[in-house]
């Protein structure tokens, strides 16, 4: 059986890539090839700017509210499809079906919230700012929008642009993660079916040329990104060179604070959930978890048992609690941190370095680690890990733990896990980061509210979702106008 080598879907249609170069797309969980995915050329990403291009003049045209009828359509055909799609996230990333499950629900909910374009873009009127001068402002679509999108979260990340993106008039070109291509390929037969006119929405493959071309090209007016940090700092300098309009959301180190007077079953559960969760392959995955005041003596023994429960596993199978993590370098990247936090001083209160699935011998399995003794100037509590691993930290006071959070060079999420609001209102006050969890342990952004990054996390002014998406995906325009004669009845 040949591998498919995936098509671009461009100018309404589907067509191979010429590219030379290509990745074998890998289940992790079985390490069987499962796709190919072409490095699309400068002069392919060429064509999809062109016919974006060419596609917006006549899609700026048309009324908002017609425009959502093809977001209907889409939520309509994302609902149909919603198990299928869920299951092929599981396939190309790895994470448990229900995960998937959760990111597809978050991917159409952008959608739903996209529907109320006609409201979310009004513009302003005033009238009579001199005499007989009034003066308005309407939005405007930026043109032509390329995302580039990361592996973590194929089937939402690229809808938490392009919904906003078509909805408010642009035309949209998606480079999804060479990793993890299928989610969108499939997504894209779905827009296909929605029967957009050519070139309003695009699929383009590839990897870092790729990427460079759609960052360069002259047709392209916004570019939003997702990745790690490094990467979203070339795309912001880049794009922003090329005079583009750029969001970039970059990497995370995500600290969680436990006072002693938490409830120890609900964080115990919501801590584990989301430091490993997607095996800690989250922009939003705590990582650091500090325990304040002592309150390692309650929860150090109820966090080790609950890592050792955890059942690893291939992620369609019931009763799997955490899927491989991506690639086979992933792994023994995620095992040399672990070393690396041993040899500054930590201990290993769990150790997941490493994890053998019957069934799976050939996947990318890890199992749940903790280290312990963390200190805050170790590397492991530095560093983003994107894995299994858990950093325990002991701090004296909450001061001490606002200090720590606030010297890291991330800034995507803070959360605090306590029974006093005196504590949790001091911590929403003084932590600095751009999403705040109060005993919540992914503090994910509805699509109605901007997904705030803050320092290295993001790169840009406005975030993607809700209202800043609709201001990120327009541009103002201000009219002052005059007219020289009073009506009157006679012409
Ligand atoms: P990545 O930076 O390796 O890749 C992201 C995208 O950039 C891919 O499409 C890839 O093709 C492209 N790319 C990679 N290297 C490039 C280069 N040198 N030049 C041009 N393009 C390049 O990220 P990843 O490993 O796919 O995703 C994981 C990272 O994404 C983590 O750091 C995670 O924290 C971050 N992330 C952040 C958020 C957020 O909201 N802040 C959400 C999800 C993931």
């Amino acid at each position: 059986m040949t591998t498919e080598r995936l098509n671009n879907y461009v100018d309404g249609a589907w067509r191979a890539s010429e590219g030379a170069g290509s990745l074998a797309v890998q289940n992790p969980a079985t390490g069987a090839v499962i796709a190919v995915t072409p490095f699309s050329t400068p002069g392919e990403v060429d064509r999809a700017a062109r016919a974006a291009a060419r596609a917006q003049v006549a899609w700026r045209r048309t009324p908002a509210t017609e425009r959502i009828q093809y977001l209907f359509k889409l939520k309509a055909l994302l609902e149909a499809n919603f198990d299928d799609l869920a299951r092929q996230i599981t396939l190309e990333n790895g994470k448990v079906l229900d995960d998937a499950r959760g990111e597809m629900r978050r991917a159409i909910e952008n959608v739903e919230v996209a529907c109320g374009i006609p409201m979310l873009m009004l513009g302003d009127f005033s009238e009579d700012i001199a005499r007989g001068i009034d003066e308005y402002m309407i939005r405007q679509p930026v043109g032509v929008v390329a995302s580039i999108c990361p592996f973590n979260f194929p089937g939402m990340i690229p809808f938490w642009y392009l919904p906003y993106a078509i909805a408010t008039g642009n035309t949209v070109i998606i480079k999804p993660s060479e990793r993890t291509p299928l989610t969108m390929a499939k997504a894209f037969q779905l827009l296909e079916q929605v029967g957009f006119p050519p070139g309003v929405v695009n699929l383009v493959h590839g990897s870092h040329e790729t990427v460079n071309a759609l960052l360069d090209h002259p047709l392209i007016n916004a570019i939003t990104f997702v990745g790690s940090t490094p990467v979203a700092r070339h795309v912001y300098a880049r794009a922003s060179a090329a005079g583009k309009r750029v969001q970039a959301q970059g990497g995370a180190k995500n600290p969680v604070i436990v006072l002693p007077d938490a409830d120890v079953d609900m964080t115990t559960k919501i801590v584990m959930d989301s430091v490993f969760g997607n095996a800690g392959q989250r922009c939003l995955a705590a990582a650091n978890i500090v325990m304040v005041a002592g309150a390692e003596k309650i929860f150090r023994p109820v966090l080790a048992e609950a890592a050792e429960q955890r059942v690893v596993g291939f992620g369609l199978d019931q009763g799997v609690h955490m899927g491989p993590v991506i690639t086979p370098q992933s792994k023994t990247r995620i095992q040399g941190l672990i070393e690396t936090g041993l040899s500054e001083g930590a201990s290993l209160l769990v150790d997941g370095r490493e994890a053998r699935v019957a069934g799976y011998e050939e996947g990318f399995f890890l199992r749940p680690t903790i280290l312990d003794g963390v200190r805050p100037e170790h590397t492991v509590a530095r560093t983003e890990i994107f894995g299994p691993v858990m950093t325990l930290l002991s701090l004296d006071t909450v001061d001490d733990a606002i200090t720590f959070i606030n010297s890291g060079q991330y800034g995507n999420m803070a959360c605090v896990f306590t029974s006093s609001g005196a504590a949790a209102r001091k911590f929403r006050n003084e932590a600095q980061a751009g999403n705040i969890g109060i005993n919540i342990g992914v503090a994910a952004p509805m699509a109605f509210f901007p997904f705030s990054g803050w320092k290295d996390s993001f790169f840009g002014t406005l975030h993607g979702q809700g209202k800043h998406a609709v201001e990120f995906f327009t541009q103002t325009k201000v009219v002052v106008e005059r007219w020289l004669k009073e009506w009157s009845r006679t012409f």
